[in-house]
């Protein structure tokens, strides 16, 4: 059955106060294909709107580093520079991936490019923010980070814009409903395809017996 229904990775970054986690949650409750979100470990502070457990898994520093130790990561990152660390855990997207799940990585580029060096078969989407000035209007509106914090995720914002190109598809943020419906079409489209080269290769296997 995991060969007949293979699960695929999901990669979806952009900078942060985007609003990726809104359109990602979003997108795994509406669009109709069986996608789940991988939830990273992380070593930065709890915010007011975290869900402990079911946005991140929250470690202290010494707990991190025992997991990279353990070659738990699939990919790990230091994200903003300011000691907070971020990473996937393969046990997260293993067993997802056994089941047929498409799997979402909510990650940094620099992550992302550690994904895609090594697997294959990832589906990879940038959401770009029209300008920076607009997402420091984002950042500030949503008050959650202190000027340093903004300050630096401005920086690595700048960085990740640069760094798009990587990507196999970017897509302009509009409002919350069409960037979903933009990337749940995105991978309707990857999913038809799937089925029209697995059926070519059944085919095609049959026409050699
Ligand atoms: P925040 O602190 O706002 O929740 O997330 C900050 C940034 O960390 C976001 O851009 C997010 O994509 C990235 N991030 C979250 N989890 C991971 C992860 O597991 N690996 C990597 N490389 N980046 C992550």
């Amino acid at each position: 059955m995991t060969h007949e229904n293979p699960g695929k990775l999901v990669i979806i970054s952009g900078p942060s106060g985007v609003g990726k986690s809104t359109v990602v949650s979003k997108l795994i409750e509406s669009c109709p294909l069986p996608l789940e979100l991988s939830i990273s470990a992380t070593t930065r502070p709890i915010r007011d709107d975290d869900r402990p457990g079911e946005n991140y898994i929250f470690l202290k520093d010494d707990e991190f580093k025992e997991r990279v130790k353990n070659n738990e990561f699939l990919e790990y990152v230091e994200v903003f520079g300011i000691g907070h660390w971020y990473g996937t855990l393969r046990q997260q997207v293993a067993k997802g991936l056994t089941a047929g799940k498409w799997i979402v990585l909510e990650i940094d580029v620099e992550g992302a490019a550690k994904v895609m060096k090594n697997h294959v078969d990832v589906v990879s989407i940038f959401i770009h923010p029209g300008s920076i000035q607009e997402l420091e209007r984002r950042l500030r509106g949503r008050r959650t980070n202190d000027e340093e914090s903004i300050t630096k995720r401005l920086a690595v914002a700048q960085d990740e814009l640069d760094a798009s190109s990587i990507y196999e598809h970017i897509v302009q943020n509009k409002t919350v409903d069409q960037t979903v419906n933009d990337i749940c079409d995105i991978l309707k489209k990857n999913a038809e395809q799937a089925t029209a080269n697995h059926d070519a290769g059944s085919q095609q296997d049959s026409s050699l017996n």
